[in-house]
C-alpha cells in the first residue's frame, strides 16, 4: 500500500538544496507534494511590495521548473493558508505538513495558529530552521535577555561554532495523483504596465541564479570585500540580498562557501575580507533577532523618546527624494538606482536614509515604506533595522547627532564620480571636483558641462548646514527623555 503523501509548504525557501523541510519529508519515504499558497492578506500590513512581487513571480517559476526536471511540480493555490492546506489534505489524503520557519511577527503568529489547528485534526506538523543560522528565541545574553548591541551578539553566536554543512538536494518520491493548482500568472504578481525592464537586466531570480552569484562572489570578489565594499561605483559586494530574502540560498550555504579555511581564502588579508563579509551575514541574523524580540519595531522606534520627535511631513520633499530630484547628486543617484534596478548599495542606503530623516526631517517610517515597495530585497527585519539604525532610534544605532554630509560622503565613496555619472547622466560632464555640489560650480564650468541648476538638474532641496542645525535642534527636544520604559 502506498503511504499517504506529505505536503511540503514552500514559503520563502524557494530552493531544493539545503531545504530541511524537503529533506526530512524525502527521508520519511512518503510521496511529496510541493505547495505554494499565495496569501498576501496574511502578511498585512507588510504584504510584499511591487518589486518583491516581480521577484516572487520569477522565483516561483524557477522553482517549478526545477521540480519538473525531477518529474515533480509546484502546486500553487491562493487564499487563506489554513483553508488551502485543509483542502489539499482532503483532496490528497496527506497526513503530514512540513515547512521551514519564518520570523516576521504576523507570519510567526499565523504559523503557530495553523500548527495547532492542523495538529488538532490529527495531521503531523513539523517545522524546521534554515532561514537563519541561529534561532532568535535561543540566543540570549547572560541576563537571559535579547541582545541589543551587535558586537556581543556576534561574539556569542560565533562561539557556537560553524553551522552544520548544507543539505544536498533530496530525492523526491512522486504522488500517484496531483491535486489541481492555479496558474502562476493568476496570482497577478507581475506589473500591469511593464516597468520591470531594469530589474530583468540586473537580476536572475531563483536558486540557480543565487548559486551562480554566490560561486562568482566566493571565487572572485570576496577576497577584496574589505577594501571595496564601501564603494558603490564598483561591484564590491555580493548582491545576494534578494536571494537570501527569498530563501533561494541559505546563510548556511554562504557560510560554508566563504568561510576562511578548508582551502578557501588563504592569505591573511583574504581571510579578514571573508570574515568581514560573514559579519554582514551576522548583521542579518541580528536584525531578525531584534524583530523577533521587539515585534513592534517595523512601525515604532525601539527608543521610545523618538515617538515624540518633531518630524515635519512634507509630501513634495518626500516625492523629490523618491524620484531622485533632491539636488544632491549622490542621494539622487541612489534613489534612481533603486527605481531602475530594485536594489541600492548599502553605503548609499545609509546616505539617502540619513538625508530623508535628518536633512528633510521626514519620519523614517515613510522611507522604510518606499524601500519596501521598490526593493527586490525588501526584508522586514533588515529594512526595519537599517532605517532605525540610520535614524538613531534603533538598537546599536548611529547617534542622531552624527549627520552624514551628502557632499563629502559622495567625494569619499565615489572618488572618481563613476556612480553618480552613471545614474545622474545630466551632470556627467562636470569635473569630479564639482560633481557632488553642482550649484557651487562657476558659470563657465556649468555651461561647458551643459548643466543648468534649477533647469536640467534641481537646486538643492535644503542647504546642508541649515538642515544640520535644524536636525540638531529637533533632536534637542527629545534628547533628555527616557528612551525605554
Ligand atoms: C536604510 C537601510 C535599509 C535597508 N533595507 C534592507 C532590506 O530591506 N533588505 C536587505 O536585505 N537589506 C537591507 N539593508 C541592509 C543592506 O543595505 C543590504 O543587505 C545590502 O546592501 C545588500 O547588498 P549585498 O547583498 O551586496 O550585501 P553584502 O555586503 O554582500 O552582504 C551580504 C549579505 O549580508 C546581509 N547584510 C549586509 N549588510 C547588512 C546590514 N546592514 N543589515 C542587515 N543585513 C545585512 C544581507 O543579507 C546581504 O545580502 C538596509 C540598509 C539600510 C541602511
Amino acid at each position: 500500500m502506498t503511504r499517504p503523501p506529505t505536503l511540503v509548504w514552500f514559503r520563502r525557501d524557494l530552493r531544493l538544496e539545503d531545504n530541511a523541510a524537503l529533506d526530512a519529508a524525502s527521508g520519511g519515504g512518503s510521496p511529496i507534494i510541493p505547495v505554494y499558497i499565495h496569501s498576501p492578506a496574511e502578511e498585512k500590513p507588510w504584504e510584499p511590495g511591487a518589486a518583491s512581487c516581480w521577484w516572487l513571480h520569477h522565483s516561483l517559476e524557477r522553482l517549478d521548473a526545477s521540480l519538473r526536471k525531477r518529474h515533480s511540480r509546484l502546486v500553487i493555490r491562493k487564499g487563506g493558508s489554513l483553508r488551502e492546506l485543509t483542502r489539499l489534505i482532503e483532496e490528497t489524503g496527506a497526513s503530514a505538513v512540513y515547512w521551514n520557519r519564518l520570523y516576521e511577527p504576523a507570519l510567526a503568529a499565523r504559523d503557530k495558529q495553523l500548527e495547532e489547528q492542523l495538529r488538532r485534526r490529527g495531521i503531523e506538523v513539523r517545522t524546521f530552521p534554515g532561514h537563519l543560522l541561529w534561532e532568535p528565541s535561543l540566543i540570549l545574553n547572560k541576563q537571559e535577555r535579547p541582545f541589543q548591541v551587535f558586537t556581543p551578539f556576534w561574539k556569542h553566536c560565533s562561539a557556537i561554532g560553524d553551522p552544520p554543512e548544507p543539505l544536498p538536494p533530496p530525492r523526491l518520491r512522486l504522488p500517484e495523483r496531483w491535486p489541481d493548482g492555479e496558474a502562476l500568472e493568476s496570482l497577478g504578481l507581475l506589473p500591469r504596465i511593464d516597468w520591470a525592464g531594469g530589474l530583468r537586466e540586473a537580476w536572475t531570480p531563483g536558486e540557480d541564479g543565487g548559486r551562480e552569484r554566490l560561486d562568482a562572489f566566493a571565487r572572485e570578489t570576496v577576497r577584496d570585500y574589505g577594501e571595496t565594499r564601501n564603494f558603490p561605483g564598483t561591484e564590491g559586494t555580493s548582491r545576494l540580498s534578494p536571494h537570501l530574502h527569498f530563501g533561494e540560498i541559505t546563510p548556511r550555504q554562504v557560510w560554508h562557501a566563504v568561510r576562511p579555511g578548508g582551502g578557501k581564502a588563504s592569505g591573511r588579508g583574504e581571510a579578514a575580507s571573508a570574515w568581514s563579509w560573514l559579519r554582514q551575514i551576522a548583521w542579518r541574523e541580528f536584525s531578525h533577532h531584534l524583530l523577533h524580540h521587539f515585534p513592534h519595531t517595523p512601525e515604532e522606534p525601539l527608543r521610545e523618546n523618538f515617538r515624540d520627535f518633531p518630524w515635519r511631513r512634507n509630501s513634495s520633499r518626500l516625492k523629490a527624494w523618491q524620484q531622485g530630484r533632491t539636488g544632491y547628486p549622490v542621494v539622487d543617484a541612489g534613489m534612481r538606482e533603486l527605481w531602475a534596478t530594485g536594489w541600492m548599495h548599502n553605503r548609499v542606503r545609509m546616505i539617502v536614509a540619513s538625508f530623508l530623516v535628518k536633512h528633510l526631517l521626514i519620519p523614517w517610517q515613510d522611507g522604510a515604506r518606499w524601500f519596501w515597495d521598490t526593493l527586490v530585497d525588501a526584508d522586514l527585519a533588515n529594512n526595519t533595522m537599517g532605517w532605525q539604525w540610520t535614524a538613531g532610534c534603533g538598537a546599536d544605532a548611529a547617534p542622531f547627532f552624527r549627520v552624514f554630509n551628502p557632499i563629502t560622503q559622495g567625494e569619499k565613496f565615489d572618488p572618481d564620480g563613476d556612480y553618480v555619472r552613471r545614474w545622474v547622466p545630466e551632470i556627467r560632464l562636470l569635473p569630479t571636483t564639482h560633481l557632488f555640489k553642482p550649484w557651487e560650480a562657476p558659470g563657465h564650468v556649468l555651461s561647458e558641462a551643459d548643466v543648468h541648476p534649477g533647469k536640467n538638474y534641481p537646486l538643492p532641496a535644503v542647504d546642508h548646514n541649515e538642515a544640520r542645525t535644524a536636525a540638531l535642534l529637533a533632536f534637542e527636544e527629545i534628547k533628555g527623555r527616557p528612551s525605554s520604559r
